[in-house]
């Protein structure tokens, strides 16, 4: 019953401080982050040239030319894009929601923005979350991924499949300083498809809450192709910059 109540109305009889800066958030929609709070947030929206493969940020302005960080030529995912920078008020959404299993109308909207710049196919396409480990899963009590899957899955009309893709093993948590080839070593062996037919010639869309290095997607679409996948594509609310 309190959703149907106008944003206005909520906002003072639910006050919500906003996660970055302390100040009120004005709309219930904005999730727990404030307007200018959100203003100041990166959000990628057209006009500034990313990675065609990986999404990593390049430069503010339109390239005329396809461009490639190249950083990310050997990764197995076809193609990676996010809502906007891990920073500010997308920063705390991302910490928000592995407490809390919902997502607000703002960053709904977000997701639905970008879903079309990336290749569906409604028949052969499955939305895939990143697993956690069975572990984390049950300390955590729901996938944030998943939560955000179920989002995209709305607005592209294709459903999630939670069971094909597990992870086996805890990863240790990324350490600062951990390089890239170290951090690609710790998700190595992580995944396991339980059920190849489901994927087989499937256009995977993989799904996680931030992209850092491309390492845990990578390693995802690298099992998914193995075993029949047919193009692996990645969208996650944020990318490291
Ligand atoms: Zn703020
Ligand atoms: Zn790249």
């Amino acid at each position: 019953m309190i959703r149907d109540l106008p944003d206005s109305l909520l906002s003072v009889i639910y006050p919500q401080e906003c996660r970055v800066c302390g100040g009120e958030v004005e709309a219930l929609s904005d999730g727990i982050a404030c307007r200018s709070c959100w203003a100041e947030t990166k959000i990628f929206a057209g006009n500034e040239t990313l990675c065609e493969k990986c999404g990593a940020f390049l430069f503010d302005g339109q390239s005329r030319y396809p461009a490639f960080c190249r950083k990310c030529d050997e990764q197995n995912f076809d193609a990676a894009v996010a809502v906007g920078l891990y920073e500010k008020a997308l920063a705390a959404s991302v910490l928000s929601l592995k407490k809390t299993p919902r997502l607000a109308g703002k960053i709904k909207e977000l997701l639905a923005r970008i879903c079309d710049r990336i290749t569906v196919d409604k028949t052969s396409s499955l939305i895939i979350p990143v697993p956690l480990s069975p572990r984390r899963l049950h300390d955590r009590g729901f996938n944030q991924a998943t939560i955000i899957g179920k989002a995209i899955s709305k607005q592209l009309r294709i459903s999630v499949d939670e069971t094909t893709l597990i992870r086996r093993v805890d990863t240790p948590m990324h350490r600062a300083g951990m390089d890239r080839k170290a951090r690609g070593m710790t998700v190595k062996n992580a995944f396991n498809i339980v059920r190849p037919k489901l994927i087989e010639g499937c256009n995977v869309v993989l799904v996680d809450d931030v992209l850092t290095s491309g390492e845990t997607v990578s390693s995802c679409a690298k099992i998914l192709k193995k075993n029949g996948a047919a193009r692996v594509d990645v969208i996650t609310l944020a990318r490291a910059a």
